[in-house]
């Protein structure tokens, strides 16, 4: 039997994440992102669920090469845009729209020998100091990049730095709006957060948005908001068993470096699944975890392959249970990947993303009664 550690994909969640985000951003147009391999999930896992979009987003050529051979005719674009010349070709046969942030991107367009121009979005830098013009070098970046044969639409576009978070999105907004007045062509401007958080700032939503952690049902800006405040629903469930049970006394400990040592006599789960897998070693004593979809808490260190859980509450759950580490349970229980994340001092984007090889991933058919 191989090692009792899976990730399930649910491709009903996706597509109801998708359809709660298609509600928040009224008119736009909606990219679904599907960067780092869709978030963790595996692009070719996602495909389907998430086909109900107007197009994908991502970074690697590597990834668009994958999403067209999926059979997807639609938009795709890049957002970081293209690293060296020879990446327009790609550009130029698979149909990508790219991003132009700089102005060596600019001078690679203006070498390119295509017979179909480039849809672009070109990119301001309006305060986040990452990719883009700066205020003052975007209108003259749209003058030359508009004079090139290589270059059909151009698409106005930034990024929030702080959507999520306290400072919002009004300075950059303004200074989106103030460089980019009079010039015409389409509006992309929104990340998760913006979209759920600020849609109600007249224009905001533009013509394209571009949300990549709700769609696979992690809150932007957990813990102001949880996934159920915005009606998602997680994308994956991260679940291994019970391998091993032990019981201990009073002054006992559990597992590397004793760190946690018992004060009464208590029932311990050893669950297969560890810091190998993907789960944060850094996740303290008292992470949440559903053990046969009933709430309890992780005891200890965790472990390269192990982790260990508390039992004593949980007399009907034992040796083959079911741990759900993050997304939902069996009996319907759900554990949103932010709390986990919370206590590990990070976001769910990072333990998504960081889902280790080893771990088999499994998709579920469309059939499946608890598919959601
Ligand atoms: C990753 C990314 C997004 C999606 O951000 P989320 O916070 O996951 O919604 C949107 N736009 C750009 C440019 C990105 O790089």
């Amino acid at each position: 039997m191989p090692r009792p550690i899976a990730a399930r994909i649910h491709p009903r969640a996706l597509r109801d994440n998708l359809t709660a985000l298609r509600h928040a951003a009224a008119d736009a147009r909606v990219w679904a992102v599907v960067k780092a391999n869709g978030y963790g999930h595996g692009i070719e896992n996602v495909f389907d669920g998430l086909r109900g979009a107007d197009g994908f987003a991502l970074l690697d050529l590597s990834e668009a090469e994958r999403v067209r051979a999926l059979g997807w005719r639609g938009p795709v674009l890049l957002l970081e845009g293209v690293f060296e010349a020879r990446d327009l070709e790609l550009c130029s046969r698979l149909n990508l729209w790219h991003t132009v942030h700089s102005e060596s991107q600019i001078d690679m367009l203006a070498l390119h020998k295509t017979h179909q121009p480039h849809r672009v979005f070109l990119k301001l830098n309006s305060g986040m100091n990452r990719l883009g013009f700066s205020p003052q070098a975007y209108r003259s970046a749209w003058t030359r990049l508009s004079a090139l044969s290589q270059v059909d639409e151009i698409t106005l576009m930034t990024h929030f730095a702080d959507a999520d978070g306290p400072s919002g999105v009004t300075d950059q907004w303004a200074v989106f709006q103030s460089v980019t007045r009079d010039l015409p062509g389409e509006r992309s401007v929104c990340n998760s957060a913006a979209t759920l958080r600020h849609s109600g700032i007249p224009g905001l939503l533009g013509d394209w948005v571009r949300p990549g952690i709700a769609v696979y049902g992690s809150s932007p800006d957990f813990p102001e908001h949880d996934i159920a405040h915005w009606n998602l629903a997680p994308a994956m469930t991260l679940t291994a068993r019970v391998i091993a049970v032990q019981s201990i006394s009073p002054g006992e400990s559990v597992g590397y470096g004793r760190t946690y040592v018992a004060d009464r006599p208590m029932r311990i789960g050893v669950v297969a699944c560890g810091y190998a897998d993907g789960y944060p070693r850094i996740a303290p004593t008292g992470t949440p975890v559903l053990v046969d979809g009933r709430r309890t808490r992780t005891i200890g260190r965790v472990s390269m392959d192990m982790l260990t859980v508390d039992l004593t509450d949980c007399p009907d759950s034992g040796f083959d249970s079911e741990v759900t580490l993050w997304g939902k349970a069996g009996n319907g229980a759900v554990l949103a990947v932010d709390e986990v994340a919370r206590l590990a001092g990070t976001v769910g984007y990072e333990l998504l993303c960081a889902l280790a090889p080893r771990v088999p991933v499994e998709v579920d058919s469309e059939t499946d009664a608890h598919g959601c």
